[in-house]
């Protein structure tokens, strides 16, 4: 692992726009990068679906040892992300204040790039890798889903360079998550002359929402009501209401549990007051459990042990492209790469951090190979 150069990337990407939906610069400059490393690039068709100005990259090397790898992150960030202008002041890098760093995700690549081409550097044998880019991440996982259905025909290990906390982070437990939008459906009437004619659909989804499990539930599940809309004037009774939400939960069966609460909450609401309600559940994305004993994890934390690297275990409550990539035969692995206070104009990473993840993913690279 190069300190300098992963920098050097890390600072060289930052200057590339790449927003949600716009990140074909970006995608040029890293199949450019992929190709010099001897990658095969491939873009996939998923242009159309995203509806961003790019595909998706998907890249291989051929393996010169045993085993097979993936490596994954998202080229788009959140806005301000414009004309970013990174500083490095005592070891740590930030932005100018006015933008994002985008270190979520650049570190990721940053450190990806870094770690294959130190492995290279080495002249060890080296297993097949694979590295998967996709656009739209931030737009609740929307471009890796349309990566193509079958990545590869074995599960191979995927790690997914796209989660907060320091280098050392390995998130074993994601979500299953459920949204739905529900249509109550009632009837309009004068408000005040003849009322009794009317059924009032926001009092049907008002009823709902008191009566449905809300909040965090408990340590393994949360619900949300996010978004209410209905009615057209004070003096008509409310004919239409529609109700979107959401709930997660750790585990499969908890979140069927919930779902079917919220559910059955909704139904409830519309007869209470005489109406109908259409609902509409979507699993955004499945959950990731892997089990702190799992051969890959063990093979991650010998590797940070190598290295001097802290492991941290732990959990997210949110969903990435490691839920996604799970359904096409990628085991996904959500690894830190020390993005901090990220989505926000003071996002920054530690020059450690950025360097420890490279230097892991390396490690774990080679130790694939060897073992
Ligand atoms: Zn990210």
């Amino acid at each position: 692992m190069d300190k300098q150069r992963v920098l050097d990337t890390f600072l060289q990407m930052v200057t590339i726009d790449s927003p949600s939906y716009r990140e074909a610069d970006m995608a040029a400059w890293c199949a450019r990068k992929l190709e010099g490393l001897g990658f095969e690039v491939r873009f996939d068709d998923s242009q159309e679906a995203t509806g961003s100005n790019t595909p998706q990259i998907i890249a291989t090397l051929p393996a010169t040892g045993a085993g097979r790898i993936a490596l994954s992150a998202h080229m788009d960030c959140v806005l301000p992300c414009e004309g970013i202008k990174a500083r490095v002041e005592d070891g740590v890098v930030r932005s100018d204040g006015t933008t994002i760093l985008s270190a979520d995700d650049k570190a990721g690549i940053a450190q990806i790039f870094e770690a294959v081409e130190s492995v290279l550097e080495s002249g060890e044998p080296h297993p097949e890798i694979t590295v998967l880019l996709s656009v739209c991440e931030e737009q609740g996982a929307a471009g890796a889903p349309h990566f193509p259905e079958t990545l590869f025909d074995e599960e191979v290990l995927t790690l997914v360079m796209d989660a907060d906390g320091p280098a050392g982070t390995i998130v074993l437990k994601a979500p299953y998550h459920h949204t739905f939008r529900a249509f109550f459906k009632g009837k309009a009437a004068h408000a005040g002359v003849e009322p009794e004619k009317g059924l009032n659909a926001i009092a049907m989804a008002s009823h709902a929402v008191c009566a449905m499990p809300l909040g965090r539930l408990d340590e393994s599940s949360t619900a949300s009501v996010g978004i209410v809309e209905g009615g057209k004037a004070t003096n008509i009774v409310a004919a239409e209401c529609t109700l979107r939400g959401e709930c997660r939960a750790f585990d499969e069966q908890r979140a069927e549990e919930v779902r079917q609460a919220i559910h059955d909450a909704l139904l409830d609401g519309a007869r209470a007051h005489g109406g109908t309600v259409e609902v509409d559940w979507k699993l955004s994305y499945p959950g990731i459990n892997v089990p702190a004993d799992d051969e890959d994890v063990q093979r991650i934390m010998r590797a940070m042990e190598e290295c001097g690297i802290e492991p941290v275990l732990t959990s997210t409550g949110g969903g990435s492209d490691a839920n996604v990539l799970w359904e096409k035969g990628c085991k996904a692995i959500p690894l830190g790469t020390g993005m901090a206070e990220f989505h926000g104009v003071n996002e920054h990473i530690s020059l450690e951090d950025l360097e420890n993840a490279a230097l892991l993913l390396e490690h774990v690279i080679l130790d694939l190979a060897a073992n």
